[in-house]
């Protein structure tokens, strides 16, 4: 879902960037401000005023979005955590952080800050909105003043809904992490709570979809599947880290690699490699030196009847910070690397020479292992 996201700009050192699916998003909300809501909250305005009202309230809560994720990063980053930047999304906006915050009252401070400068946002928007009430004029303006108002109160309120990854269920697992000292404990049951608040949400949306009321029954549906995926997924990926933080990428990559000479010609890669080994990509090795690697996809890129005479080491990628590890990095580097760039294998390089190679299989096999012997 990453994957598609673009950067709109750079605001205190973080990238925001935007997934597509907030285009479709936005369209939605411009359309439902300008042809529901507004129309009913004020009457007898000109239509081209409710677009344009339309237009400023999304772009209003994108901003407002922006803004509450923002305030979670400065405080990330104030706690020393490393964060990459801001990706907006369908419903909302995701912080991404490198790693867990340190201690329970980081958590707390880190969760705390997106509902209360959500909430602080709100009421100001909402005095503002009533300073302009004496000036009497500009009902548009007021209009989105309020709206924007009553938006970041909605969020604030929404966050504290204690089910983790949600900033209530953060705040939740900071309070459990500090009384009893184990965040994966904590994670477990704020993470529980979260995966057992989307399932009653999507219940709640089907009952209200077959009860006639499908639009908001169905926003709730999917709301509810949002939550519940975010929960599970958020524990698993806490399990994941625990699992093999602090394992160098050495115990996990096999020594004596298959390789390929760059004087082999495409044919014989085929046939003697491919067809043997069954992999998708091939180390390059000259006279005891990696020279690069061939992958599958690039074999595909050259038409069958030029196998013959095209050779491996013109077709070879060198080697660069996209397709090796080196035989100390972190395993959660590798793992990081390989989710990045889709590839399931990476060169381990030791100076220039090819130490080995790391597989995907290979830890996912492991972490499966120590998961089922640590759940006893
Ligand atoms: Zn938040």
């Amino acid at each position: 879902m990453f994957n598609k996201a673009v950067t709109l700009f750079r605001i205190f050192g973080f990238e925001v960037k935007v997934d597509w699916s907030w285009l479709i998003l936005g369209a939605l909300i411009v359309w439902s401000l300008a042809t529901g809501l507004f129309p009913s909250w004020y009457e007898g305005l000109d239509p081209a005023a409710y677009w344009a009202m339309g237009v400023a309230g999304a772009v209003g809560l994108f901003l407002s979005i922006v803004f509450h994720e923002l305030c979670h990063s400065i405080v990330a980053r104030r706690f020393g955590l490393d964060m990459k930047g801001i990706t907006l999304f369908l419903f909302g906006g995701v912080a991404e952080m490198g790693d867990e915050p340190p201690s329970p009252r980081a958590e707390f401070l880190l969760a705390v800050a997106g509902p209360v400068s959500s909430a602080v946002l709100g009421a100001a928007l909402f005095g503002l909105g009533f300073l302009l009430r004496g000036s009497g004029a500009v009902t548009p303006v007021r209009g989105i003043l309020n709206y924007l108002a009553i938006l970041n109160l909605v969020l604030a309120v929404f966050n504290l809904i204690p089910a983790f990854p949600l900033d209530g269920g953060r705040l939740l697992r900071a309070v459990l992490w500090g009384l009893k000292g184990d965040l994966r404990g904590a994670t477990r049951i704020a993470s529980g709570i979260g995966a057992g608040l989307g399932a009653g949400l999507m219940f709640l949306g089907a009952a209200q979809f077959f009860l006639g009321r499908s639009v908001g029954g169905l926003w709730t549906l999917v709301v509810g599947m949002f939550v519940r995926g975010a929960a599970k997924s958020s524990y698993r990926q806490l399990l994941f880290r625990r699992a093999v933080e602090g394992v160098p990428v050495r115990k996990f990559m096999v020594a004596d690699a298959v390789s390929v000479g760059p004087r082999a010609s495409i044919e014989e890669l085929v046939d003697d490699y491919v067809y043997k080994y069954h992999f998708k990509m091939y180390p390059v090795v000259d006279g005891g030196q990696l020279v690069g690697c061939v992958t599958l996809d690039q074999v595909k890129g050259v038409p069958r009847e030029d196998w013959a005479a095209r050779n491996v080491g013109e077709l070879a990628q060198a080697c660069s910070r996209e397709n090796t590890v080196r035989p100390d990095d972190d395993v959660l580097k590798a793992l990081a690397l390989m989710n990045r760039t889709g590839r399931g294998r990476l060169l381990v390089v030791d100076g220039g020479k090819l130490a080995g190679v790391i597989a995907l299989k290979d830890i996912l096999g492991f972490i499966a292992l120590k998961l089922d012997l640590e759940e006893q």
